[in-house]
């Protein structure tokens, strides 16, 4: 499954995603599997397409590239009704002028495109029935440098505003609104404020803090909003060092400690030398502190006008309201000059290639001169395609890299020049659309081989063409993955507004990219009269092999370079604090302690009433049912939700993998790969991917492990889902039984190319998303299922990888017997479990299927039942890597310290994580974030930070947090917010695509646990269970090796050392 997000998503990582890291649902859910913050608004997409499409082949994103339309083909607009004349009139009279309507059949949608006159400012508004209303507002805001003002910005205005005057309206919405989507986007040209809720009150409070933040912010009057969120010099006493702190200042330094990162950030310049794509909008931290208060409020006074504004609505809610809500806002303001001041100039096309070397960080462990990375990245056109060239681009994108059997993509892994792809093939979020590829792990002799075999792979596929059953196999991913629609978790209001923009912003119709249907069509016909060749042939030439707007990055690592820009920075500050004098110095120190003191002084009670919020009646009474029945085919359990899924059905067939021995668990991972990618006795594995293209909508194979509450024994198990229009619901199952009783486990070479390639993408993980890797290291620590997640994607892992890297060459009959034997003692129908999710007609007609399917099963595992019972050391670990900023944990089981499980367990960690968390380890600490969670199921407490500049501090504001919770006042108002919090975290889980899992405890249940259960007092009690996390508690700690070397000065050898990378 990490496969999929692996083979694309490691390039286009320029936009910054700010605000709460979205780990809001993983919270809730399986805890083996949550997904951890994510930075970037681009893998925060792929990992939750991940999520929810894990069945289709990677990547389907759902970009402009498969929504435009040619405009012969645009559905003609709906007859006007009564009430659209009612509507037109009070847009008139609310000072709007409505430009343009259509319905959008593709969304079931009226989508009216509204100028408010006085302003110019421009609002799409969708109707329809979806109740998971979306609002957002964008500008544009192209920087021109890189002292990364729009993010800060971005960041800064959510920190209080005129009619909501508090530190931090967005955690109060955070904490106690039914949201089911609240953050904001910094892209390298434009800020995006989205947000999403399914109840109308709520909506509309969330919709009206937004306005008032991004046109009112307090933050340009506030210079130390500016300094927490942008950078400030901080001097706690004059006899110590100056260092530089500040919230995006410390992310930034995080994004550029990652290799990948910045070769995506360096692609993209040397791509854009001439316009604001040449600067990095997020901010490079070497040049954040040359930023001004003054450059900053004039960026903000400049373009975040309604001039220059794209608003955008969608949903169930009434489209008059939308108007009424924002005409108070957008009335005060007049015309202004930003929409031409904001515009987005082209870049040129070079007239020859350029070729760039750039230094990366890197670890002095292992064989550097294997660990270049080079990128070949295209400007592709000039003007802005036109929309049938654009789509058919995306299509082409899709034969080329789309799935492990595509052809650029194969043939460059199997050349074994590399480990891993780098480059997300075509990228066209921006003006002008790109295309980028390349291998990372290259050694430093290979690195011209690498350009060359990229060349020469797309000459011939110019010359040769694509196979007819690879069209057609990327032919039914795209339509079904359109057809389906399903953006899990991830609204869908959203996933369109994003797409819309895409064009929008640069002034062209936002209504064209939510339509596919008429230009895939005529795609369609293109490729079936004329043939595939005549269609991408060309494309490739021009935009290509013709081209000649190339850049060429070679990456390669530099051991000192982290070293030298400390040095640098040190020496930077070492400078600026000998050019003070002792009253500045001593000025400085009051001026620390006095933004310290107002991070930490909480809002007074009025100032948290102005922010609006639900009372417990607002909660609908109806909760959102889940049907689900219960039966058995063939003495096998299957699950049946009775849903409408637009005629496609959902599968899981779940095994059980308790019967395992315990060594082979850390194989289980590449056994799942294997499965989808080695191939049978008859069928190649592109043959077997080509089949699977054409006939579903996608088949994955993973494993997942979880505690089981009240039980010592975890459960383990690999979960094969799959889905398909409900017509090929036998290709489904056959094709499902193919992978698990043909395979067959051969091919050695591939089998170590996917050792490879999971093993560079450990060593990313480790880089960015270090506190997922420390999460699973400390449930290693305490409970067997942690142990067994750990051996299947820990740093145990990449230890179990680099020796098996080796052990290929020398004993890949032995590999290939242990492959063998986890089939055997995994495939049977003993312990399997089948969840099937469709309409009731389909759902009876798959019976038949699933009853054959499990027929060819063997009744029983052919291996004898083992027991795990493993768990690592609970030493306190530091993990070593080269990085400028820590991800820092402490957990314990409290169940084992006697605390018994009651619902308000989940309110207050999530109050734990917006209050003293978010001020100390965040808003003070100057990490980017920090939160804990708690998972009910193996009593597991825990404290991660994220991006965190600071290491033994951090453990002590954990290790406070049970005084904070004993000393806490708190109103019966705070009190409502933080359970209505909770509540809406548990209705995200259900909305959309997600209803289909099936959850153990209906919302009813846990709603009746929160609400009836939760008091001030529990808060208090519970500082009891915190206590002992505080006291018996684990702690790992992924770090810099300076910061861990002083901590152990400090705390007398307080960590074990392990290096890492
Ligand atoms: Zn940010």
């Amino acid at each position: 499954m990490d496969r999929a997000v692996l083979l694309r998503s490691s390039l286009a990582c320029t936009r910054t995603v700010c605000r709460g890291p979205a780990h809001r649902l993983a919270r809730l859910s399986s805890k083996r599997h949550r997904p951890i913050p994510s930075p970037h608004r681009r893998s925060f997409l792929r990992n939750h397409l991940r999520l929810i499409t894990t069945a289709s082949p990677p990547s389907l994103h759902l970009k402009g590239n498969f929504c435009p339309l040619s405009t012969r083909a645009i559905a003609t607009s709906s007859p006007q009704s009564a009430t659209d004349v009612i509507e037109d009139d009070v847009a008139e009279k609310l000072g709007f002028e409505k430009v343009s309507e259509q319905f959008i059949e593709e969304c079931k949608s009226k989508a009216v495109l509204y100028k408010h006159k006085k302003t110019g400012a421009e609002i799409m508004s969708v109707a329809n029935d979806d109740e998971n209303k979306v609002f957002g507002v964008v500008f544009r805001t192209p920087p021109k440098d890189s002292t990364g003002i729009p993010h800060i910005l971005e960041h800064s205005v959510l920190c209080g505003s005129r009619k909501y005057p508090l530190k931090e309206p967005f955690v109060e919405l955070l904490k106690g609104s039914l949201h089911t989507f609240l953050n904001a986007f910094t892209y390298p040209d434009r800020t995006c404020y989205p947000v999403a809720s399914t109840n109308t009150k709520d909506f509309y409070n969330l919709v009206d803090v937004y306005l008032d933040a991004v046109f009112f912010p307090k933050c340009v009057e506030d210079f130390q909003t500016f300094q927490q969120e942008g950078w400030h010099y901080e001097l706690n006493d004059p006899s110590e060092d100056i260092t530089y702190k500040g919230v995006v200042f410390n992310e930034m330094k995080g994004v550029y400690s990652q290799p990948d990162n910045i070769l995506g950030r360096a692609s993209q310049q040397a791509l854009f030398p001439d316009n604001t794509y040449g600067v990095d909008s997020g901010g490079d931290p070497k040049v954040i502190p040359k930023l001004t208060f003054d450059e900053f409020k004039e960026f903000h006074r400049k373009y975040y006008h309604p001039s220059n504004a794209r608003i955008w609505f969608y949903g169930d809610d009434d489209p008059n309201e939308r108007l009424r809500l924002l005409s108070e806002y957008l009335d005060m303001f007049d015309a202004s000059s930003a929409p031409q001041e904001s515009r987005v100039e082209r870049q040129k096309l070079f007239s020859e290639p350029i070729r760039i070397v750039e230094k990366y960080p890197a670890a002095e462990s292992g064989d550097l001169k294997k660990k270049h990375m080079v990128c070949l990245n295209w400007l592709i056109s000039e003007k802005p395609l036109d929309l049938e060239t654009e789509l058919a681009l995306g299509f082409l994108d899709h034969l080329l890299l789309g799935t492990p059997a595509s052809p650029l993509r194969k043939i460059l892994l199997e050349s074994r020049l590399g480990e891993a792809i780098v480059g997300g093939g075509v990228e066209d979020e921006l003006l002008q659309p790109q295309f980028s590829i390349g291998l990372k792990g290259v050694s430093e002799d290979d690195t011209q081989k690498v350009e060359e075999l990229v060349m020469s792979t797309l000459k011939s596929l110019a010359e040769e063409g694509f196979d007819a059953e690879a069209v057609e196999a990327s032919m039914n991913t795209i339509e079904f993955s359109l057809r389906e629609n399903n953006t899990g978790s991830f609204p869908r209001g959203l996933a369109l507004m994003l797409r819309s923009v895409g064009k929008w912003v640069y002034d062209m119709d936002p209504f064209e990219p939510l339509k596919y249907q008429g230009p895939l069509a005529a795609l369609k016909a293109r490729i079936a009269k004329e043939g595939s060749k005549a269609v991408f042939a060309p494309l490739l030439e021009k935009f290509i092999l013709n081209n000649p707007h190339l850049v060429t990055i070679e990456m390669q690592p530099d051991t000192e370079k982290a070293s030298h820009e400390e040095a640098a920075e040190k020496e930077i500050l070492d400078k600026v604090k000998a050019s003070m004098t002792k009253e500045d110095l001593a000025e400085l120190a009051r001026a620390t302690h006095e933004l310290r003191l107002k991070q930490e002084t909480p809002d007074p009670p009025e100032a948290l009433k102005a922010v609006p919020s639900l009372s417990l009646q607002d909660i609908p009474k109806k909760p959102i049912h889940v049907p689900s029945e219960i039966g058995e085919i063939n003495g096998v359990k299957v699950l049946q939700h009775d849903l409408f899924t637009n005629d496609v059905l959902y599968s899981e067939v779940v095994f059980d993998l308790s019967s395992l021995k315990q060594e082979l668990l850390p194989l289980v991972p590449l056994f799942c790969q294997s499965l989808l990618e080695m191939g049978t006795k008859d069928l190649d594995f592109v043959q077997l991917n080509q089949l699977i293209g054409r006939k579903t909508g996608g088949i994955s194979v993973y494993p997942f492990t979880s505690s089981v509450r009240g039980k010592q024994d975890p459960c383990s198990h690999v979960i094969v889902r799959g889905k398909a229009m409900s017509g090929r619901t036998e290709d489904l199952f056959n094709l499902v039984n193919c992978i698990l009783q043909e395979v067959q486990f051969t091919d050695q070479k591939r089998f170590k190319q996917f050792v490879s390639q999971s093993k560079a993408g450990m060593e990313n993980r480790l880089r960015g998303r270090g506190h997922g890797i420390a999460a699973a290291r400390m449930d290693a620590k305490l409970n067997v299922a942690g142990w067994i997640s750990e051996q299947m994607g820990g740093v145990s892992y990449l230890d179990f990888l680099r020796a098996l890297e080796e052990k290929v060459d020398q004993n890949w009959g032995e590999i290939s017997a242990s492959l063998e034997e986890i089939r055997k003692s995994l495939i049977s129908r003993q312990g399997c479990l089948v969840n099937l999710t469709a309409d009731g007609k389909n759902l009876t007609n798959s019976e038949k299927y699933v009853s054959k399917f499990l027929d060819l099963l063997p009744s029983t595992s052919a291996v004898k039942a083992s027991s795990w019972n493993a768990r690592l050391p609970s030493t306190s670990e530091a993990i070593i890597i080269p990085t400028q900023v820590n991800y820092v944990g402490k957990a314990a089981n409290i169940y084992e310290t006697g605390y018994q499980l009651n619902g308000s367990a989940y309110v207050i960690s999530k109050y734990i994580s917006n209050t003293w968390l978010w001020d100390r380890v965040r808003v003070s600490g100057g990490a980017y974030g920090g939160f804990c969670d708690f998972d009910s199921h193996s009593g597991v407490f825990s404290y991660l930070s994220y991006r965190d500049p600071n290491l033994l501090k951090t453990l002590n504001i954990y290790d406070g947090t049970g005084d904070f919770l004993r000393e806490l006042e708190m109103s019966d108002d705070a009190l409502t917010k933080a359970i209505i919090g909770t509540i809406g975290d548990f209705d995200a889980l259900l909305i959309g695509s997600h209803r289909r899992r099936k959850t153990k405890e209906t919302r009813r249940d846990i709603i009746n646990k929160i609400v009836n259960y939760t008091m001030l007092q529990d808060f208090k009690e519970f500082s009891g269970a915190i206590d002992a996390v505080k006291d018996k508690g684990v702690v790992v700690a992924v770090a810099s090796p300076d910061d861990v070397d002083a901590a152990n000065k400090e705390r007398c050898n307080f960590f074990e050392v392990k290096k890492a990378l």
